[in-house]
């Protein structure tokens, strides 16, 4: 059971290697659920550079901030084809379960990888999918789509990832992704995807932060006529969208190797120079004597974009107002028209973040009608809090609520439905149900984001302060939500509030209530691009004045009840990733750090529903091989039915009745220092 443990264990003795090296599953920690416990198991095996630990099924991972020798192919064939248990917890042991039982059972998986920003999801992801590429049979056919599906992360990284203060390669959109696999198990075809991209990093930076890596790696990698086709100069410092973070060179980031590997992995997805062309249009230079530096950019992008200048001009630099049934055009002050302008960079920026992964789904998709199974790997944003939080922060976190709560209804519902199902009696532990906060911001007519929508119905009469009062009007008393106007109501004098704030199931988060709109006058000028991809990426149909347009967020909100469903319909595998430290150190357990993460992660409420019914459940013939051993009757060889020959065995050992309970396929154990004794006893 403990095979990073046996060499120890038979050259020491159990005790010793365990102190050295703590438990590979939490749910054998001696008598304690205690914080500290679990923190002092987590730092043992991280300064042993063991930075997996289990949880009964679920996989806590610690980023180890260094590269360890633990992900070559031998490692890989290592895990293939083995018991969960039978070898040191790995991601690989996690991929291989789910494979595994999908093949045999024919049924759906996900793997659910959370954690902030840095702990590591998306290498968890990345990893897991080239477990399968390397694991997983395949022909030469096949050889292609897996390709394609390895060769999209890089795509999607360099579109989607950024440069932020707490992660060099920061995943700023949520991604999931399904890989099918044939009837033989041969990974024959994905799908992805994608949830909402943070936009408005493509105008704006905080310190220290950068733009999306593309930008970048095309400056530093782009072929001389490439760029000269498109208007550019390799300088990143000339362009004002690019610099705002003061760090277009990181350290870390070699963008030119990156840009050949993107343009690689074009050519085999399938991407043709043509359909590069739109992504030319997203710099622009900088000009400090033109009154509007969109001036200076519009001539460059005019042909890229597909778009008459005139048309363009008056479209960023005018409002539309309807006056008595006519429409005629306000001219806007310089801020507004740089806000226009910024409206527009934003929207092209997402919107053919959407035709680019729709366009990576057209060649992973595979046509044969076979029926396929999957697996899905969700890599989503992690909870988040920064110093201004906006509406970006504000999806992000419910989308966090929402797969909380889906973990804790699947595992207790899973656990649940297998004491039913065995036959066993369970008793509920009870734990923090963070629907109240969904429903808070989800509920219809009383939500947050219903209120959100009512207010963006009314165009022109609506502000950022309406909405507030709205929001106190309607959810002000809700125990989850404080606006400032309450908070501050003492030293309140002058009203200027724009924030409120939401306390999460991971902490309070204050959010600026800033309203962003991204359909301005130039939404028009778009639909009518003369290049196809514009055009596809901004559809006619959405100027029809009768068409009640869905706003972002309940867009967003509807985007994820569908994922909840998708995920729902699915076996689940979790991984939850947690960050060491703020400094990307090796090597650096901060436990401060770690101790709110595993609060909020709810670890200890997982362990605590794992440990309070039974620690351990296996089935009769895997418990009966391996301990078999321990008892004369059983060993070598039990040749009546499993349940029996287990029965014999536990009676041998010594188990008492309140120890113990026999489901119908299932030996469940209460408590581990009764397994953590069988196995001591198996290895002495
Ligand atoms: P975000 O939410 O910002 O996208 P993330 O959770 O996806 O963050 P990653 O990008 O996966 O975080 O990891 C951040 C960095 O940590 C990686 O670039 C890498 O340097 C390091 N790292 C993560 N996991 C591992 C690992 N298993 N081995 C070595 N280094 C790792
Ligand atoms: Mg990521």
């Amino acid at each position: 059971c403990f095979v990073e443990d046996n060499t120890d264990i038979i050259m020491e003795g159990a005790l010793i290697a365990r102190d050295r090296v703590g438990v590979q599953d939490f749910v054998l920690l001696d008598s304690h659920t205690s914080e500290a416990a679990f923190l002092n198991n987590l730092r043992k095996r991280y300064q042993e550079n063991l930075i997996y630990t289990y949880i009964g099924t679920l996989l806590v991972s610690v980023n180890p901030y260094k590269e360890l020798d633990i992900y070559t192919v031998t490692q890989m064939q290592l895990y293939r084809g083995v018991n969960f248990f039978e070898l040191p917890p790995h991601l690989y042991a996690i991929a291989d379960n789910a494979y595994r039982v999908m093949c045999s059972e024919y049924n759906n998986h996900f793997i659910l990888i959370s954690g902030e920003s840095g702990a590591g999801k998306t290498e968890a992801s990345k990893k897991i999918l080239q477990y399968y590429a390397v694991t997983c049979p395949t022909t030469e056919q096949l050889q292609v789509v897996r390709d394609r599906l390895l060769l999209s992360n890089p795509v999607l990284e360099a579109f989607g990832n950024a440069k932020t203060l707490r992660n060099d390669n920061s995943s700023r959109f949520g991604k999931y992704m399904d890989i099918q696999f044939d009837f033989k198990g041969a990974p024959v075809g994905g799908h992805i995807l994608s949830y909402l991209i943070e936009k408005s990093r493509v105008v704006h930076q905080n310190h220290g932060e950068r733009n999306f890596h593309i930008f970048y790696q095309l400056l530093e990698g782009g072929e001389k006529d490439l760029l000269c086709w498109l208007g550019l100069e390799r300088n990143p410092q000339k362009y004002a969208y690019l610099i705002q973070g003061r760090c277009a060179k990181v350290f870390s980031i070699n963008d030119k190797n990156d840009w050949k590997i993107v343009r690689k992995a074009f050519s085999i997805i399938d991407f043709t120079e043509k359909d590069l062309e739109v992504w030319k249009s997203k710099v622009h230079p900088v000009d400090g004597n033109l009154l509007l530096p969109i001036l200076r950019a519009v001539f460059v992008s005019l042909q890229l974009l597909g778009v008459h200048l005139s048309i363009l001009q008056e479209a960023l630099t005018h409002r539309k107002i309807e006056a008595r049934s006519e429409e005629v055009l306000s001219p806007l002050n310089v801020d507004l028209a740089f806000y226009a302008r910024d409206a527009v960079a934003k929207a092209i920026y997402g919107r053919t973040f959407t035709w680019l992964v729709n366009k990576i789904n057209g060649s992973l998709a595979n046509k044969d009608s076979t029926r396929k199974t999957v697996i899905g790997l969700l890599d989503i944003y992690g909870f988040e809090v920064l110093d201004t939080n906006s509406f970006e922060q504000f999806c992000i976190n419910y989308c966090n609520e929402k797969l909380q709560q889906l973990l804790i209804e699947m595992t207790l519902k899973a656990e649940q439905e297998e004491y039913e199902m065995e036959g066993i009696e369970w008793e509920p532990i009870p734990y923090f149900n963070n629907k109240i906060i969904c429903d808070l911001v989800e509920q219809k007519h009383k939500g947050i984001i219903s209120i959100l929508d009512e207010e963006c119905l009314r165009p022109g009469e609506a502000t950022d302060l309406s909405f507030l009062e709205k929001l106190e009007e309607k959810v002000g008393d809700h125990a989850h939500f404080v606006t400032r106007k309450l908070a501050d109501q003492k030293t309140r004098k002058s009203i200027d509030w724009v924030d409120f704030r939401l306390l999460h199931y991971a902490g309070e988060v204050t959010y600026c209530a800033v309203g962003e709109c991204d359909r301005g006058a130039a939404l028009e000028v778009l639909c009518n691009s003369k290049n196809g991809i514009i055009r596809d990426c901004f559809l006619l149909s959405e100027l029809d004045s009768r068409r009640r347009p869905e706003t972002v967020a309940t867009q967003f909100k509807n985007s994820l009840m569908s994922l909840i469903e998708i995920l729902m319909s699915k076996e689940p595998s979790y991984i939850r990733c947690i960050k060491p430290n703020e400094n990307k150190e090796p090597g650096m357990f901060d436990d401060c750090l770690i101790r709110h993460q595993v609060k909020y992660l709810g670890l200890m409420e997982h362990l605590r529903v794992r440990r309070a019914g039974f620690a351990y459940r296996r089935k009769y013939e895997h418990f009966l091989q391996r301990y078999k051993s321990l008892c004369p009757a059983t060993w070598p060889h039990w040749h009546g039915p499993a349940a029996e020959g287990v029965e014999r065995l536990i009676k041998h050992i010594g188990y008492k009745p309140e120890e113990y309970k026999l489901g119908r396929t299932k030996i469940f154990i209460r408590f581990p220092k009764t397994l953590f004794a069988t196995e001591d006893a198996f290895e002495i």
